[in-house]
């Protein structure tokens, strides 16, 4: 086993990291930029190294100075959190070639699953089902539009190497494809330096279905059930649950079996999230993320499985405690995602923190790297907290949720916490009965 990991992350999932380590005696090793010197990572991790200056191109994505970070403390692992590098493929061959583990997938696979049309093509191989769309890229308007007549409006244009809900666009008909086609090729090629796009069907009520699979990189591999996260803004997931209320014990086992041979078939090493759509009782795959996602912890919860000590252990060449037979589900879980932003318009608030107060007690999980006093840098992403809870069922959970989000207390700035307690007095988040559409509808009805 490893005696030091280095965290190249920050925030919460940093903090999640150097917990995971510590219970397994591993050391833990922070970077920082300079505007996170008092940072709640750098505070609890066991050694703490600056890394560059605040903007992430200079500190946290550089990979020349995570990995003179990890050569100075003698890591002999990296952990990339989600985000940052976690699925860059050049970093992981970067890291190989300096004899420093990778604790993740090979620089192959994620390469694979990067690009959106090498990942569709591959699952539809291995026996995944896909959406209909165009057969992998789609190079001219003239061929964009012969896909939309093909397969029907409306749909959704998608740029391969997307990522975070940036570079897709709808068109609802014939009309609407030259400015969508050219938008998501443009946003493309300025987000992600890439402008090849694809064309989906676009669907107009499904759920939003993941599958958490994890391999040993050995031809093994297991699925732990499915995640819900239907309730998103502008394509970014904002509250999601295990299990998911549309998913029955059958359906489950059944696409959980798809993924986990899939992945087994590719010698899949550690954690991944199969996403679909899940619509009418059938399921399209998206994408699949080659990392942990920040939503791990609803399944966690209702597993009793600490995916991050499991990821430790795979890197290490130890093989996975968990067997497909012993997962058995137990309650529900929810996650809420808590950003400093302010609501409605949902405009970044960075800040200090006066005063902070995190809700405890029976089932209830705060993830956060907030203090008092702590100063909010503008630099990076909003998310603030996560707030999991678990409870025997459903209704259990969502009470459990109402009780604990009336303790957070987080003063100084504006954070989403409104937009919950508001959503747990709508019935279609009481019954589970919503679609990915469902919350920018309400946002627009109800601001
Ligand atoms: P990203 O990599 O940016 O997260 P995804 O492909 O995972 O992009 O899609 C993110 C979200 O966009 C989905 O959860 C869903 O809400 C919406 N979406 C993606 N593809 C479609 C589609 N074919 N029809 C309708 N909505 C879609």
């Amino acid at each position: 086993m490893f005696k030091k990991i280095l965290i190249a992350n920050r925030g919460e999932i940093a903090l999640r990291v150097i917990r995971a380590a510590r219970e397994m005696g591993i050391g833990s090793v922070a970077v920082h930029s300079t505007a996170d010197a008092d940072a709640m990572h750098v505070r609890m991790a066991d050694e703490a190294i600056c890394i560059g200056p605040p903007p992430s191109t200079q500190s946290y994505l550089s990979v020349a100075a995570i990995i003179s970070a990890a050569e100075i403390t003698g890591a002999e692992a990296i952990h990339p959190g989600y985000g940052f590098l976690s699925e860059n493929a050049n970093f992981v061959q970067a890291l190989q070639d300096h004899g420093i583990t990778f604790i993740g997938p090979t620089a192959e696979h994620i390469r694979v699953m990067g690009d959106k049309i090498t990942a569709k093509d591959t699952m539809k191989k291995l026996g995944v089902p896909c959406v209909p769309g165009s057969e992998g890229g789609v190079p001219d308007l003239e061929t964009a539009l012969k896909v939309g007549k093909d397969i029907g409006y409306p749909v959704i244009i998608k740029a391969t190497a997307g990522g975070g809900g940036k570079g897709m666009k709808l068109a609802n008909s014939e009309a609407e494809m030259e400015n969508a086609f050219r938008t998501a090729r443009s946003e493309g090629k300025s987000n992600f330096g890439n402008d090849e796009v694809y064309i989906e069907k676009y669907l107009e009520r499904p759920r939003h279905i993941e599958i958490q699979v994890f391999g040993d990189g050995k031809g093994g591999a297991v699925h732990l059930g499915e995640r819900d996260c239907s309730l998103q803004r502008r394509h970014q997931k904002v509250f999601e649950e295990a299990p998911g209320p549309a998913i029955d014990e059958k359906t489950r086992a059944k696409i959980g079996k798809v993924c986990a041979d899939a992945i087994a078939t590719i010698n899949y090493a550690g954690a991944g999230t199969v996403e679909f759509l899940y619509e009418d009782g059938e399921f399209y795959f998206i994408e699949m993320n080659t990392r942990l996602q920040v939503e791990h912890p609803v399944t966690e919860a209702i597993f009793g499985v600490d995916l991050v000590q499991e990821q430790i252990n795979v890197a290490a060449g130890l093989p996975m405690s968990i067997k497909q037979d012993d997962l058995k589900i137990n309650g529900h879980a929810i996650e809420v995602r808590i950003n400093a932003e302010k609501v409605p318009q949902f405009t970044p608030c960075p800040g200090k923190i006066t005063q902070y107060h995190a809700p405890g007690g029976l089932g209830v999980r705060m993830d956060s790297a907030l203090y008092d006093g702590y100063s909010i840098p503008p630099y990076y992403d909003s998310l603030i907290a996560k707030l999991i809870v678990h409870g025997p069922d459903r209704p259990a959970a969502l009470a459990r949720l109402k009780r604990a989000l009336g303790e957070l207390i987080v003063d100084g700035i504006d954070t989403t916490t409104p937009l919950f307690h508001a959503l747990l007095e709508e019935d279609a988040v009481l019954t589970g009965d919503y679609n990915i559409h469902w919350l920018e509808k309400w946002l627009e009805a109800n601001t």
